[in-house]
């Protein structure tokens, strides 16, 4: 297994209506020219933890900083007029904790953080990842 020093937390920039499943992402980024899914992991509005590529991969998902992190995305995040917002659900939010707490306990020293700490320009992924998940 790689060395993970950074969980990173994005949103998929996506309308209310609509869908962002893995297999969805995974098509966009094919469109890139990505090897596929970027995120190793995205959750659904209602919860569903969808994996996308398997922790052993290095991900595409933060520019200079994939090759130690986890890329975990949210579907959502945007409103109805597409501004970027905190769109996620109550089953989005259990998810995240539970997901976040099994990978705290796999990888003890690894930083909770959110996309826009390393891109200023991005405000990916809507919401204080650090603050809301300092005490995990
Ligand atoms: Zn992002």
């Amino acid at each position: 297994m790689r060395v993970i020093t950074l969980i990173i937390i994005h949103c998929s920039a996506v309308r209310p209506w609509q869908r962002s499943s893995v297999a969805d992402i995974d098509n966009w980024h094919r469109d890139r020219g990505w090897n596929g899914c970027g995120y190793h992991f995205v959750v659904r509005r209602d919860g569903t933890v969808e994996t996308g590529r398997p922790l052993e991969v290095v991900g595409s998902h933060c520019v200079n900083h994939n090759r130690h992190s986890i890329g975990i995305c949210y579907e959502g995040g945007l409103d109805a007029n597409g501004e970027e917002a905190d769109t996620r659900t109550e089953a989005q939010k259990v998810a995240l904790l539970k997901l976040l707490k099994q990978l705290r306990e796999r990888f003890p020293r690894a930083l909770i953080t959110g996309h826009n700490v390393f891109n200023p320009m991005k405000k990916c992924p809507c919401f204080d990842a650090v603050k809301e998940y300092e005490g995990i």
